[in-house]
């Protein structure tokens, strides 16, 4: 699961299919995300000293992550993430259809670089 916090992910599936967010928080033991605006529900909540009024709040709750898929930006499309090393190498992330990095993830190792 190459999906990170602070990605662009589209909904493919359940309620808000074809929605298109930023990931907050990922959980990868759950295999959840928590998607802006994404699964949206209303928790009842009483009075209490945090919420005087009381009443309806509105939240997100966590997706399951095979329902979203990473969007990627340069090509405007739905795609695939794979993971490569750099020239220098740093593993990173990249769109498997126009091979845009998408941002590294680990530091550059020397063991990995091309020589
Ligand atoms: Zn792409």
């Amino acid at each position: 699961m190459l999906i990170k916090t602070g990605d662009t992910v589209e909904v493919i599936a359940g309620a808000d299919k074809g929605a298109r967010s930023k990931v907050i928080k990922v959980d990868r033991t759950a295999g959840k995300a928590l998607v802006e605006g994404v699964n949206k529900v209303f928790k009842h909540v009483k009075r209490s000293q945090k919420h005087p009024q009381g009443g309806r709040l509105s939240k997100e709750m966590p997706i399951d992550i095979s329902k979203v898929q990473y969007y990627c930006e340069s090509c405007g499309k739905r795609a695939r993430l794979g993971l490569r090393y750099t020239d220098e190498g740093a593993k990173e992330r990249y769109c498997k259809k126009c091979s845009t990095s998408a941002g590294e993830i680990a530091p550059a190792k020397p063991a990995y670089a091309k020589k």
